[in-house]
């Protein structure tokens, strides 16, 4: 018992637990971040967009202005948080700072906040939104498919990396005017099997800020024949 505790003591010491929010040791490695955190997480609170899962201020509004003006493909969308701070700065050590560990706390609040809706729709598969290789060889992961590995256990879903892959060769979006941003956006993506065999899949990413990237692999899954697309996401914009 002693040499057990010893062990984690000592565990402790070498990989001390830190809070994916303000940084600071958390004492209770049990805890997935500090005390002080847990009354701040900025959790998407109702009324909320039935399309995008964005907040709304007009409870008699279905969608938010954004999913009103520009029609989405993907059926319904489940954002976890609010993209503000700390989850602003957490979410940016995720991506470009190796703090992958940092997806425990991330994919614990994605299966509170909507585990049940996820459970019910039950999706045939998750599907990371891809990295190009480039960028993959630099962060040496991609952020995205982390979180949609840590899902998967609980939720009992397989997650896809395949059909759906990033192509190098597009050209720099400030090239373009908003409209054809979205049509590059869109040949960004490629479909790695023509015909795919799932009816229902939800893509998993980590912001959703205008939707443009998540509407455009929406596009590329229904070209292969897949029926219902659904999202989650850990944050997403309180803007348009
Ligand atoms: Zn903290
Ligand atoms: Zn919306």
């Amino acid at each position: 018992m002693a040499y057990k505790y010893i062990l984690k003591k000592l565990k402790n010491l070498i990989y001390p637990s830190v809070c994916p929010l303000c940084n600071e040791i958390i004492e209770d490695r049990s805890e997935r971040i500090c005390d002080e955190c847990k009354a701040d997480i900025p959790y998407i609170s109702s009324p909320l967009c039935f399309k995008c899962g964005k907040e709304i201020n007009d409870a008699d509004m279905e969608y938010c202005e954004d999913c009103t003006k520009k029609p989405k493909s993907y059926i319904r969308g489940f954002p976890a948080m609010n993209y503000v701070s700390p989850v602003r700065e957490s979410v940016a050590e995720f991506k470009y700072h190796n703090k992958s560990s940092y997806a425990d706390f991330f994919s614990y609040e994605i299966l509170k906040t909507h585990g049940r809706e996820i459970a019910e729709i039950a999706p045939e598969a998750l599907i990371p939104v891809p990295v190009h290789d480039k960028k993959l060889k630099i962060r040496g992961y991609n952020q995205a498919a982390v979180l949609a590995k840590r899902l998967s256990v609980p939720l009992g879903i397989r997650v896809d990396e395949d059909i759906l892959k990033r192509s190098i060769n597009t050209l720099p979006q400030k090239l373009f005017d908003p409209e054809e941003r979205q049509k590059n956006l869109e040949r960004a993506f490629i479909l790695t099997e023509k015909k795919v065999q799932y009816k229902k899949v939800m893509l998993v990413d980590d912001i959703y800020t205008t939707g443009a990237t998540i509407e455009a692999c929406t596009k590329m899954l229904k070209a292969s024949g897949i029926k219902e697309i659904y999202y989650t996401s850990i944050c997403i914009g309180k803007g348009e």
